[in-house]
């Protein structure tokens, strides 16, 4: 049964009710009397179809659009994502709140009108977080993204590390290959050239946040610092540190407050 159908043959009649019911026709209310439309009864299908297409996401809703709920689920967020035929919703947090997290899913669905039960495809994951000094590299073995701990502890995205440290490997292999070096350790170097500073400045950042996330907050929203994170976004910056003028004063708050 098509939903889109019904509803302009109801609009057509002039109706300002639907009722939808196993076994029977369609009934549509019409000035205040209840009657069958013509057609067939209804099966478990066509209920079922009907169920979808209202609690599916209309593209257009999240389209040109990223949410992140800041500020409501503790050491992380939520977020809707939207993709070409979907939407991708989810929440992060502290490992220790892995129980509840199923509790701040079902409220984020709500915030947003979404069914928690018309989710497909649920799964949970634990982001891998690497802590500085952590070795990534041996004389002939060296780790990368994910499995080197790489995610950025206040974000939680990996795509870039993984793709950065891949081709710093990359290098290191063909450097020992071709006899340029002894060793995989300058991979580790070469590393901390590119990600360190970033997320030394991601670590201070998350340590603030979760030790003083009202004062943090206050600092991280403000104009100045949001336009260092739009510069580190676009690129122009490879961490925070290369920030100049009174746009650093926010953000040497925030590294005293992550001490
Ligand atoms: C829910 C969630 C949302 C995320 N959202 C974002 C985001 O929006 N942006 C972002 O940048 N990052 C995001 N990340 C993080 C990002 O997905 C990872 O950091 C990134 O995929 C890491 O890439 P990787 O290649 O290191 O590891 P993986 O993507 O885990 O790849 C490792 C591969 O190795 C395979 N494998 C494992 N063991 C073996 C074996 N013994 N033999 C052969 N193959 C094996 C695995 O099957 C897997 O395919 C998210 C992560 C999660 C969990």
């Amino acid at each position: 049964m098509n939903l889109d159908a019904l509803l302009a043959a109801a609009v057509h009649a002039g109706a300002s009710d639907i009722h939808l019911k196993l076994g029977r026709p369609p009934l549509i209310r019409l000035d205040g009397a209840v009657t069958p439309l013509e057609g067939p009864e209804l099966t478990e299908e066509d209920l079922d179809s009907c169920l979808r297409a209202l609690t599916a996401v209309a593209p257009q809703r999240y389209e040109r659009r990223a949410v992140v709920e800041l500020a409501d689920i503790p050491g992380g967020y939520g977020w809707v994502f939207p993709k070409a035929e979907h939407a991708n919703v989810g929440v992060g947090a502290w490992q220790s709140a892995g129980p509840q997290l199923r509790e701040h899913l079902a409220r984020l669905c709500a915030a947003h009108g979404l069914e928690p039960d018309s989710l497909t495809e649920l799964r949970g994951h634990r982001l891998p977080l690497r802590r500085p000094g952590t070795p990534v590299a041996g004389e002939r073995a060296l780790l990368v993204g994910d499995a080197a701990g790489l995610i950025d502890p206040v974000s939680g995205d990996g795509m870039y590390e993984c793709f950065v440290s891949s081709r710093l490997a990359a290098a290191a292999i063909l450097d020992l290959l071709a006899g340029r070096t002894a060793t995989l350790a300058p991979y580790a170097a070469a590393l901390d050239a590119e990600l360190g500073s970033l997320h030394r400045a991601s670590w201070q950042l998350k340590q603030a946040l979760d030790r003083w996330p009202r004062a943090s907050w206050r600092l991280a929203r403000s104009a100045l610092v949001w336009r260092t994170v739009e510069r580190l976004l676009l690129g122009d910056l490879a961490s925070p540190r290369e920030q100049h003028g009174l746009a650093r004063a926010p953000l040497r708050a925030l590294a005293l407050l992550g001490r």
